[in-house]
């Protein structure tokens, strides 16, 4: 059903000369090779998407707290950032160039921040088990903007605003983390946790009612969001994705499912 309903979305989708942006939920390394429902429809995306002329990623494991950091080598390497997984994951690669031109574009439209460019990050596994199945040809630049998790939520929606510009330079902007995100609470047996749906519902509508002021002050949700976000990291990726949305954009939701009973895979595109 979700991808009978991504392609949808995606046959409707007008041309308006500008980039889409995506949050993606990412969840369980393992759906890089793992073919299921969240993987098939990254590889939808990436077939029926327009061809960008780079990837922007905004992935929950690059956390520089107290600087922000844009990647700016020639070929990014695979980072492995995990462990306990099979052989063939640590085997992947994902060998995209990098985007250094644009990453000097970028730190040029960051007004609230001296951005840095970096030369030793690469491409994390928020970044690349996504890409992996929706460009797997890995034949077009990408380069990742750090998160300053020294800073507040609305800090991070404020800086994401001076991103826009790069969706009408032909940048594919992905947020890449999870609306519901709880490690210690994962379950083999999959059934969401009530406060999951909740915290998951609660964010949705708050995005359908394009009341985004609530959904960056997601610590007011208080136990609700200590339980959906302890860390939040996860969370500042859907950030800035809301905040490259103009008034008469159309946010779309896929993979609208929860994986291990507390990470919530749903995921929205922004078009126009
Ligand atoms: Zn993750």
């Amino acid at each position: 059903m979700d991808s009978h309903k991504l392609y949808d979305i995606l046959k409707n989708f007008p041309s308006s000369g500008k980039m889409p942006a995506l949050f993606i939920g990412h969840g369980n390394p393992m759906n890089a090779i793992n073919k299921n429902k969240f993987s098939k429809s990254w590889i939808d995306l990436g077939k029926q998407l327009p061809k960008p002329n780079a990837i922007l990623s905004i992935s929950a494991h690059w956390i520089t707290p107290g600087e922000i950091k844009v990647t700016a080598m020639e070929s990014p390497k695979t980072i492995h950032d995990f462990y306990g997984f099979p052989e063939k994951l640590f085997q992947q690669e994902y060998p995209a160039p990098g985007a250094t031109e644009y990453a000097a574009q970028t730190i040029d439209l960051i007004q609230r921040a001296h951005v840095q460019t970096d030369h030793n990050w690469g491409l994390d596994h928020g970044t690349w088990s996504v890409l992996l199945r929706m460009y797997p040809d890995a034949n077009i630049p990408v380069f990742q903007l750090s998160l300053d998790y020294s800073k507040p939520p609305e800090y991070h929606y404020e800086l994401a605003r001076d991103l826009k510009t790069l969706r009408n330079k032909g940048v594919l902007i992905i947020g890449s983390g999870n609306m519901v995100h709880n490690l210690r609470t994962m379950r083999m047996d999959g059934e969401p946790y009530a406060w999951a749906i909740e915290f998951d519902q609660t964010i949705t509508a708050f995005i359908n009612d394009r009341d985004f002021k609530s959904a960056v002050e997601f610590q007011k949700l208080e136990n609700l969001a200590g339980l959906a976000q302890p860390t939040h990291d996860h969370y500042l990726p859907l950030i800035y994705i809301l905040a490259l949305a103009d008034n008469q954009s159309e946010i779309a939701f896929f993979n609208e499912d929860f994986d291990l009973s507390s990470i919530s895979m749903r995921s929205f595109i922004i078009n126009c």
